[in-house]
């Protein structure tokens, strides 16, 4: 029997590919991949290897402004913020620094910077990371813990919008790609870690600390 690994309600089966099973949390919504089928640490780590972000690349800083622009609508020059899981070519740090910003990155097969994890931040960003998270619950604690009341956490992931979709979704078919949100979860989410929740883009969400 399996558990929500986000709010630990027990799970029902979902969809089943060729490569795994994923399971539907009635309470919070989430999907969630088999346990099971996780990879181990250096696979995971070869199958990141193989994405390649380059901070000037404009296709790239252009998908990153979905939700650069409206975050920095939030913001004023100056604030200190953090990207958290940047990956192996920190961008969305480089263009928040180009529009006044101070910023840390962190990640934690990266640019593991945990001096950067004891404080709060005006506001940290986490783009194409909390699909990754295999122990939602836990991350998403450390995540808010970072942000300071009426701070900003800025996410970009791909949503669930239905079944059909999802069991042929291209998204769910990276082997890294494990616990997957949908409009309700990030409901679910603001009211546990108490966040206003705000979509501004069909893959973009910016959560308010109260
Ligand atoms: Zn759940
Ligand atoms: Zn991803």
């Amino acid at each position: 029997m399996l558990h929500c690994p986000l709010c630990s309600r027990r799970v029902e089966p979902y969809v089943e590919d060729r490569r795994r099973a994923y399971f539907h949390c009635a309470r919070c919504d989430l999907v969630s991949a088999d346990p099971g089928s996780h990879l181990d640490a250096a696979a995971e780590r070869a199958y990141y290897d193989l994405h390649e972000n380059d901070p000037a690349d404009r296709g790239y800083r252009r998908f990153l402004g979905r939700l650069a622009g409206p975050l920095l609508g939030r913001l004023s020059p100056g604030m200190r913020g953090l990207d958290y899981g940047c990956g192996p070519g920190p961008t969305l740090s480089v263009m928040l620094e180009e529009a006044g910003m101070h910023m840390e990155v962190h990640d934690p097969l990266y640019r593991p910077n945990p001096g950067a994890l004891g404080r709060h931040y005006d506001f940290v960003t986490c783009t194409e990371v909390v699909e990754h998270f295999r122990r939602p619950a836990e991350d998403w604690g450390r995540l808010t813990a970072l942000v300071r009341p009426g701070g900003w956490l800025g996410i970009m992931t791909k949503l669930v919008i239905s079944r059909e979709r999802f069991a042929a979704w291209h998204y769910k078919d990276d082997p890294t790609h494990v616990s997957f949100y949908s409009p309700a979860t990030f409901e679910w989410l603001g009211v546990r870690f108490g966040l206003a929740v705000e979509r501004v883009d069909r893959d973009v969400l910016l959560l308010q600390k109260r």
